[in-house]
């Protein structure tokens, strides 16, 4: 099989080291450089914690290739969630059970077991939280470069502006033709999709992030920490920065990648709303970048119908870093043997948005 996979960010180059010896693959990047999307923005976190069990196999079948991959710098230092609402503490243990399930050993924690991971954080008014040990981040731009080494055909400069009728794509350095087209261009799939009559549920986002210096005397090792009910989170850096986020969940689509400054007072009141010595963290800088979000925030993965040869892995959201690998194994399968045993495939096809049966959206944690 020839495939063209469109787009060199993590999930495309992830794709391309799966098809290496099984498939004739050419990766398509339309920039000078590979990861310069999303891949470049994410903060690398990989966690096992989420509410739907496709995304928790998901992570499965891809934090382990983070693991043995030593250019990745893979650290495990967990995921705290954290709520003060009781009806969201029932559905984060409805979650833990189905995970726990998976063989994921994540945790119900009560308030004084939090107060012990985060000294400081403010339990008085929480109801409890979930804990994974097994989670943790690695370095994505590390973990491109990692898999493009692999001896990924990547062709850059080489933007995608169409199909080509009998299978292939026309692009800015002339037709590539191939069995199968992979669309796998994040934020930007939706415009060249909907370019060739097919229309995706994927609208960019934006998303920011603040690079704080902790305050003098703040504790180094505390887990990647969210407070459920604001968004707010702090990633623990290796460098011992603190990454501030999450508060900007409201935010309306567009691909805009500059900082709304606004953001920052949002996002340091519900920091220092739940860890009071957060007040005297200092900001180093913002930046900012888009997510590709589907209204489920499952990703769409595999054939689109009545289009043969076009195929996707796009809307991965916030957590297309960590589900690379996992999610290129799967499209593997389905390219190659028309199915995969890892997971319920159903659950990530295009068509799950035109089931009649489907019941109101529910947005995945
Ligand atoms: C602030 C922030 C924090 C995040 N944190 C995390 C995290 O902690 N953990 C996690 O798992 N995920 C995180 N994410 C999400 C993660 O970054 C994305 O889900 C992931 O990078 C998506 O990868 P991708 O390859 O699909 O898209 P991208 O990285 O955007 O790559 C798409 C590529 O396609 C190229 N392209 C576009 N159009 C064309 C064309 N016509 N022809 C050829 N090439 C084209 C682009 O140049 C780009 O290189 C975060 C995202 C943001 C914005």
């Amino acid at each position: 099989m020839r495939a063209a996979i469109v787009g060199g960010g993590i999930v495309g180059a992830a794709l391309a080291a799966e098809l290496l010896g099984r498939a004739e693959v050419v990766l398509l990047e339309a920039e000078t450089q590979p990861g310069l999307g999303a891949t470049s923005k994410a903060t690398g976190g990989l966690r096992h914690q989420f509410s739907h069990p496709a995304l928790v196999r998901l992570s499965l079948l891809s934090i382990p290739v983070y693991q043995a991959m030593p250019e990745a710098g893979f650290r495990r230092h967990g995921y705290l969630f954290v709520t003060t609402n009781p009806a969201r503490l029932e559905a984060m243990r409805e979650a833990v059970a189905m995970q726990q399930g998976l063989g994921v050993p994540s945790r119900l924690l009560d308030p004084a077991e939090v107060a012990a991971m985060v000294p400081g954080i403010r339990t008085d008014d929480l109801v409890g939280g979930t804990f994974c040990a097994w989670d943790g981040s690695a370095n994505p731009t590390d973990a491109l470069g990692a898999f493009l080494r692999r001896g990924v055909n990547i062709r850059l400069g080489c933007r995608v502006e169409g199909l080509l009728p009998g299978g292939g794509v026309r692009t800015t350095a002339g037709d590539i033709p191939a069995d199968a087209v992979v669309v796998a261009c994040g934020a930007w799939a939706h415009d060249l999709l909907a370019s060739e009559g097919v229309a995706i549920p994927v609208a960019a986002f934006r998303r920011q992030v603040f690079v704080m210096t902790p305050p003098a005397g703040f504790p180094t090792g505390i887990p990647m920490t969210i407070d459920q009910d604001t968004g707010w989170y702090v990633h623990p850096e290796r460098s011992g920065m603190l990454l501030f986020g999450g508060t900007d969940r409201d935010d309306r689509p567009g691909m805009e990648e500059v900082v709304d400054w606004d953001g920052l007072p949002r996002v340091l009141d519900a920091a220092t709303r739940r860890v009071p010595a957060l007040a005297d963290a200092s900001l180093v800088r913002g930046y900012a970048g888009v997510r590709a979000l589907t209204p489920d925030d499952l990703p769409i993965v595999g054939p689109v119908p009545g289009r043969p040869g076009l195929w996707l892995s796009v809307g991965w959201g916030g957590h297309g870093f960590m589900h690379a690998p996992g999610g290129a194994k799967v499209l593997a399968d389905l390219l190659l043997r028309g199915k995969t045993d890892l997971l319920d495939a159903s659950a990530l096809s295009l068509e799950r948005f035109s089931d009649p049966h489907r019941k109101g959206e529910q947005t995945a944690f």
